[in-house]
């Protein structure tokens, strides 16, 4: 069995599907890896070192791409510098995995379905806890939580921690982390490791708890309906319940100093927390990072990859995160893709068992079919919206 590494080919992606420690324990187990030159440069990982591991370093893209019995990636397979898509550098029967987006770019799906490509998605695998070390999500979006809190202080004019020095007293930032999933209980821990006073809210309830564990005020929205879907995901909530959660945060929003925002409703749009107006009300010197910037946003005023000064309030929305720290990313990610790996390959042969559920969950195209219905929804939705646009 031979399991290749490809190159990233995302502008701006630092991060590699395997690093050496992860492909020495492959080829231990008697797999051959290929690592495409330069794969883990960007990621501080030098050719020698995947070389001194066991990997076989491959110059031509087109001989790895096409040797691979397995293809690893992070980023979704698209289309190359040169013109070239990615997925038609793969041929019927091969598997790939990566993050492949299919809920957000369902036409990826289809081509790889088309092409009889045996498809895992990093996203799809269910967050149970007999997954965890498969969570790619997760791995990741603690990463972006951690980075999103430097982000704030090296944007903030003014300190994070309280210090009482010969010169006076410095009071403890004000931090308002706004949607307390995997990303936004590393904001915290991260912001109180840095000394700062933080604030929270999230529409599950469950996570008070959490917030509180972490040394945060968790702060409390009624919301009458319920707010928590399958698998412990947050619900699109009504207008009307988002109007009344933004009536109570505006209050904490107004007096903080950093607002972080990770809202994210999985499959949609993420929702709008913080108005024109709140910003508005903000002090001069605050500022917001919007961890939803790629997904529509969770304020009003972001755009996406840049930083925008509204009335001395800095609105920035950073683009894939994980990537800015990509060694642990890549480590992180490269654990939880290994496990996969070695869940799915037994005595050197790939062991599809569709009865499993993790298996079932990931894989989204086989023997040139969509696997998931949420996929098929997804397509025939954008495939309707291609139809109305043209006509
Ligand atoms: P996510 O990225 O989809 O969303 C981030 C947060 O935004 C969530 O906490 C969500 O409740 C919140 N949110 C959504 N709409 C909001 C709104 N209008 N206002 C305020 N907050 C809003 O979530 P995630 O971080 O990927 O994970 C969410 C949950 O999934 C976890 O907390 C957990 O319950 C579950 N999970 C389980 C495991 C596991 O068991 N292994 C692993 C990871 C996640």
């Amino acid at each position: 069995m031979k399991i290749a590494v490809a190159k990233e080919s995302e502008v701006g992606e630092r991060r590699v599907a395997l690093i050496p420690d992860t492909v020495a324990r492959l080829v231990k187990q008697g797999i051959e890896v290929l690592v495409e030159a330069g794969a883990g440069e960007r990621a501080c990982f030098s050719d020698a070192t995947y070389e001194a591991a066991g990997a076989k370093i491959v110059s031509d893209t087109a001989t790895l791409w096409g040797e691979a019995d397995v293809l690893l990636k992070v980023s979704p397979l698209q289309e190359r510098g040169d013109g070239q898509h990615e997925v038609d550098l793969l041929h019927e029967g091969q598997v790939v995995i990566g993050f492949l987006d299919p809920l957000g770019t369902p036409t990826l799906a289809q081509r790889l379905a088309e092409r009889k490509i045996t498809a895992f998605s990093m996203e799809m695998i269910p967050r149970t806890t007999r997954a965890q070390s498969m969570d790619a999500l997760s791995s990741q979006a603690s990463v972006a939580g951690y980075k999103a809190v430097l982000i704030a202080a090296a944007a903030m004019p003014k300190y994070f921690p309280m210090l009482t020095t010969a010169a006076g007293t410095i009071p403890p930032a004000k931090v308002f982390i706004m949607g307390a999933g995997v990303a936004g209980l590393q904001a915290i821990a991260t912001a109180r490791r840095l000394g700062a006073v933080v604030e929270a809210f999230d529409i599950r309830p469950a996570v008070k708890e959490e917030v509180q564990s972490l040394g945060a005020k968790f702060i409390e929205v009624p919301i009458e309906e319920d707010t928590v879907a399958a698998g412990g995901y947050a619900k699109e909530i009504s207008e009307a319940a988002k109007q009344r959660s933004r009536e109570v945060v505006a209050e904490h929003v107004k007096t903080a100093d950093a607002v972080i925002t990770t809202a994210q409703v999985p499959g949609r749009k993420a929702p709008l927390l913080v108005t024109e107006e709140m910003v508005a009300q903000m002090k001069p010197g605050s500022v917001i990072v919007d961890l939803a910037a790629e997904q529509g946003g969770n304020c009003a005023c972001t755009k996406p990859g840049k930083d925008v000064l509204v009335n001395g309030v800095t609105v920035i929305g950073p683009i894939n995160l994980p990537s800015s720290v990509p060694i642990h990313a890549s480590q992180m990610y490269a654990k939880n893709v290994l496990t996969l790996v070695q869940y799915l390959v037994k005595d050197q042969a790939l062991n599809l068992n569709f009865a499993d559920d993790i298996i079932d969950a990931a894989c989204i195209t086989h023997a040139g079919e969509i696997r998931n219905q949420r996929i098929k929804d997804a397509l025939a939705a954008n495939n309707e919206q291609v139809m109305e646009r043209s006509h």
